[in-house]
């Protein structure tokens, strides 16, 4: 070959491989357009997307993480790359994370799913992220566990938001019945497996109804928040309070080692509730009344257990309040001697049960009687004459008390007629009423329907309201009807005076008639100086109002006496009469020989 040709050979040569190499060269180029593109595409997509992804080398730290997270987290991309993945995860959930990396090494290939877990925020708030952890294999030339996450925090709020709404009291915060139930289960699953005793207290609080009523319910609110803020401070982590509905709270402490571990929590929250409390403006009171049931002492049944606690609750209550009372057996048979009365008296009505005596009041100047008061009986089948201060406060409980109530009053005005026709028109009649009665809307039309319909004046009736009207009541309405009603002609007459808080202020914004002093304070009268200083000195003082004053529970004449020598006006007791059927008490009204002292 000569040079000549050789040289055209080789310049051939040359120019294949430059083009060639022109055409690689464009392929290279159009690879690394490609490459950049998709570069681009994955930085902005990582950079936009709501997800998180970062690759975790075998050391344990990040190889790579997506821009994503820096707008997620509020942390810079060099913050995060220095430090390790853990210092971002909740501790409580880091160990799940781990473990979920270290299968991923452990199966190349296999996408390991994360659950969900809290990532730190720059604010430090959590945000929840749940995805999927997976080794790429070695040719993908990506070195370590690909970790892709998305935001699932607002479904988790919603989801906590839900069982919030579900298992706590919105008012107060505090676990709810529900959660209750679900706490005290778990304790009482726990007591019987580590063989421990658990503590139950029932608290109701005492003057509740009355903050409500008379401050309004914003202040009823603010008083159970206060009220739930304390209680917390009376128990330790693990106890539970919880609210139940209303002025209603129990306490589970679920590990005690006796009664006393629950006295003294009980003890302490006594305490802290009777403490004043501040509502705005108003500074107001309220007590607990508490009952305490013990697992397995009481019962090994949650139901059983809830009940024996309400249970002793009442008892707590009934025995003045502002107290705490262990269940006992014997509570329980008065429990359920309660129960089946009050079924009872649900029929007694129709049953047509009820009876009224009659007990004579005398005027202790004259000595003639001047009206009588009536007394409701209940003629239970089996229990025979049941005494109304037995069923009254049952009936009171049950709202029954309204249509006894009318019963009661139909009765006595009918007998009040009757005294009218033949001819006995100075007699009055006093009809006990109790404040739930007066506090019912209906209470008026009812009255002066009765009164219509047995033609009598209103002045022919005295309405006896006792002393609790004005300490637990206080519902204004009852106080309005009451006002209405003496606005008509009919007298008040304060009764039982003394043995409530007897304080003179609500004289003034009560207007009454009559003021009946109590029996407790009349029965020593003859020898026991302070009971003689104190009827003397509720004698001056009802004088001082204009009122009258009638000495109850008068049963020898030397009480009738020393009564009458303290200006007492009238008398009330065994000595004239017990109460009388309708038919005896007519006798008694023809025979009276009057009284001489
Ligand atoms: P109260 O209104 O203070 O009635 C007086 C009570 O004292 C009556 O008891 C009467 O029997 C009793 N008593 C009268 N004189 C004497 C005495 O000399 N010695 C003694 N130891 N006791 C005497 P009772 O009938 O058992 O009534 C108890 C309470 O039940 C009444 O007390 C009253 O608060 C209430 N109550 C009675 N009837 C009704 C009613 O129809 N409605 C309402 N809401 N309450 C009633
Ligand atoms: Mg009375
Ligand atoms: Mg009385």
């Amino acid at each position: 070959m000569s040079a000549d040709q050789q040289v055209a050979d080789l310049e051939q040569q040359v120019a294949t491989l430059s083009a060639q190499l022109e055409t690689a060269n464009l392929a290279h180029l159009d690879l690394q357009n490609r490459l950049r593109q998709s570069e681009g595409m994955i930085s902005v997509l990582s950079e936009h997307t709501s997800d998180m992804t970062y690759i975790v080398n075998r050391g344990g730290h990040f190889s790579f993480v997506s821009p994503s997270i820096c707008k997620l987290t509020d942390y810079d991309l060099d913050e995060i790359l220095r430090a390790e993945p853990s210092a971002f995860i909740h501790v409580d959930d880091v160990e799940m994370v781990r473990e979920a990396i270290a299968d991923a090494f452990n199966e190349p290939g296999t996408i390991i799913p994360i659950n969900d877990h809290r990532v730190r925020h720059r604010d430090l708030k959590w945000l929840y992220f749940e995805g999927s952890a997976i080794c790429m294999p070695e040719e993908s030339g990506v070195e370590g566990v690909v970790v892709s996450c998305h935001d699932v925090t607002e479904r988790k709020q919603q989801e906590e938001t839900i069982y919030r709404q579900a298992n706590y009291d919105t008012l107060t915060g505090l676990p709810n019945r529900l959660m209750f139930a679900d706490r005290l289960a778990t304790a009482l699953l726990r007591g019987h497996r580590e063989r421990h005793q658990v503590g139950l207290l029932f608290i109701d609080l005492d003057g509740f109804k009355k903050v409500n009523d008379t401050l309004g319910h914003n202040a009823g609110d603010d008083l159970l928040k206060e009220v739930a803020v304390r209680l917390a401070a009376c128990v330790r982590q693990d106890d539970t309070i919880a609210r139940l509905g209303g002025d209603e709270f129990t306490v589970i402490l679920p590990n005690i080692h006796g009664p006393n571990d629950t006295e003294v929590v009980a003890k302490k929250i006594i305490e802290r509730v009777r403490e004043a409390i501040y509502l705005g403006e108003s500074e107001v009171y309220v007590s607990a009344s508490i009952g305490i049931t013990l697992y397995p002492d009481d019962s090994e049944d949650q139901e059983t257990l809830i009940k024996h606690a309400d249970t002793a609750m009442y008892e707590a209550k009934a025995a003045g309040r502002r107290t705490y009372k262990f269940f006992t057996a014997n509570m329980n048979q008065a429990a359920q001697e309660k129960m089946a009365l009050e079924s009872e008296l649900r029929s007694a009505i129709e049953r047509d049960e009820f009876d009224i005596r009659y007990q004579p009041i005398i005027d202790l100047k004259t000595g003639e009687i001047t009206g009588t008061e009536a007394l409701v009986r209940w003629n239970h089948p089996t229990r025979g004459i049941t005494s109304p201060d037995v069923f009254i406060p049952l009936a009171e409980e049950q709202g029954l008390i309204v249509p006894i109530g009318e019963w009661v009053f139909r009765q006595a005005c009918q007998m009040a007629h009757n005294w009218r026709e033949t001819g006995r028109h100075d007699l009055q009649m006093a009809i006990n009423v109790s404040p739930r009665q007066c506090q019912e809307p209906g209470f008026e039309e009812i009255v002066d329907r009765i009164l219509a319909e047995t033609q009598l004046p209103p002045s022919c009736i005295t309405l006896e309201i006792t002393e609790s009207l004005f300490i637990e009541g206080a519902d204004e309405s009852a106080v309005t009807a009451l006002h209405n009603r003496r606005a008509k002609g009919t007298l008040l007459s304060l009764d039982d005076f003394g043995t409530g808080y007897s304080s003179l202020s609500y004289l003034k914004r009560f207007p009454v008639d009559v003021l009946k002093i109590d029996r407790e304070f009349v029965n020593d009268v003859t020898t026991a100086p302070e009971d003689q200083a104190l009827c003397r000195a509720v004698i001056a003082m009802a004088h001082a109002f204009s009122l009258d004053v009638v000495g109850e529970g008068v049963e020898t004449i030397e009480h009738a006496r020393v009564l009458r020598d303290m200006g007492c006006d009238r008398a009330q007791g065994y000595l004239i009469s017990k109460p009388l059927t309708a038919q005896d008490l007519d006798v008694f009204l023809n025979e009276w020989p009057g009284i001489s002292f």
